[in-house]
């Protein structure tokens, strides 16, 4: 079984969406996907934090822009409007309770670390949702699998957790022992877990790179694939070096190094569970 995390660069909007909707249909069946959110979300949940704090009238405004990104996503990946109706009514249940946790702090006129986090976690958990439906709507069996329902174990620690791998593993292969076949896609939404005392707690920026390794260890994966919008690691930076050249292959250490030092291709702890558990890790 492969592990594959499709990041954000790759769900920018719904044509690229519908790409890879389409690679999944085609080479997913008994695979596991771990998502990050759609290109830009992370951000809007995050911005959002302040503007409640400072005044709850922005709260419409944020909750819309979140739902008209999705629902023009969504347009394009679905074509049966019974489908798409059903999938907006699913939808709108979570976008009601993001709603909730944006009263919640301008009435507190707190954000703990733990709302925070809880926030930032949104985009992931939709991106999940729709990925899953679109393709169950292609006639595909899919399904989404909340970290907190497959039991990833962090370490309690907002906003920069890690996962327990012991725990991790044999919640996880449980977990999937009980729903994945041959032609099952599964979809782990990326960029959190959840802590022995039940608090979802993310990865820091960039963590559904790290949620992919983690899982892909867990379940002991045969390799860690990881789509992005990019080759794979580069000799320099392609934005400022355009004639810089693709690494074909490299260490654990060395991928892991070039991460620590900011080459913005992994986050910085994917290649750890990884490393440990012997998977190679391949960036398509
Ligand atoms: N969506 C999260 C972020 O933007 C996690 C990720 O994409 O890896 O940081």
């Amino acid at each position: 079984m492969k592990v594959i995390k499709i990041g954000g660069g790759c769900l920018k909007d719904g044509p690229a969406a519908g790409k890879i909707i389409k690679l999944i249909s085609k080479r997913g069946e008994g695979d596991v996907f771990v998502l990050s959110a759609f290109y830009g979300v992370t951000n809007i949940l995050i911005a959002g934090i302040q503007k409640a704090l400072e005044n709850e009238d922005t709260i419409p405004s944020v909750i819309s822009k979140l739902k008209s990104l999705h629902h023009t996503i969504i347009k394009s990946l679905i074509d049966d409007g019974n489908k798409r109706k059903q999938l907006s009514k699913d939808l709108s249940k979570i976008f009601q309770e993001l709603e909730r946790y944006y009263y919640g702090i301008s009435f507190t006129r707190e954000a703990t670390p733990r709302m925070k986090d809880m926030i930032a976690t949104y985009g992931e958990r939709i991106s999940a949702v729709i990925l899953s439906k679109s393709l169950s709507s292609m006639g595909k069996q899919s399904c989404c699998l909340l970290p907190e329902d497959a039991g990833i174990i962090t370490d309690g620690k907002f906003m920069d957790a890690s996962a327990i791998m012991s725990k991790t593993s044999k919640n996880l292969t449980a977990a999937l022992d009980s729903i994945i076949t041959p032609q099952k896609i599964v979809f782990i939404p990326g960029f959190y877990g959840i802590s022995e005392s039940g608090d979802i707690t993310t990865f820091g920026r960039g963590g559904s790179d790290y949620s992919a390794a983690v899982v892909a260890a867990s379940i002991n994966a045969e390799v860690l694939e990881i789509w992005k919008d990019t080759q794979g690691f580069m000799t320099a930076d392609p934005d400022n070096i355009p004639h810089c050249k693709l690494i074909p292959k490299l260490t654990y250490e060395e991928a892991a190094e070039l991460s620590y030092t900011g080459a913005g291709i992994l986050h910085p702890r994917t290649v750890e569970p990884v490393k440990k558990a012997g998977i190679s890790i391949a960036i398509k």
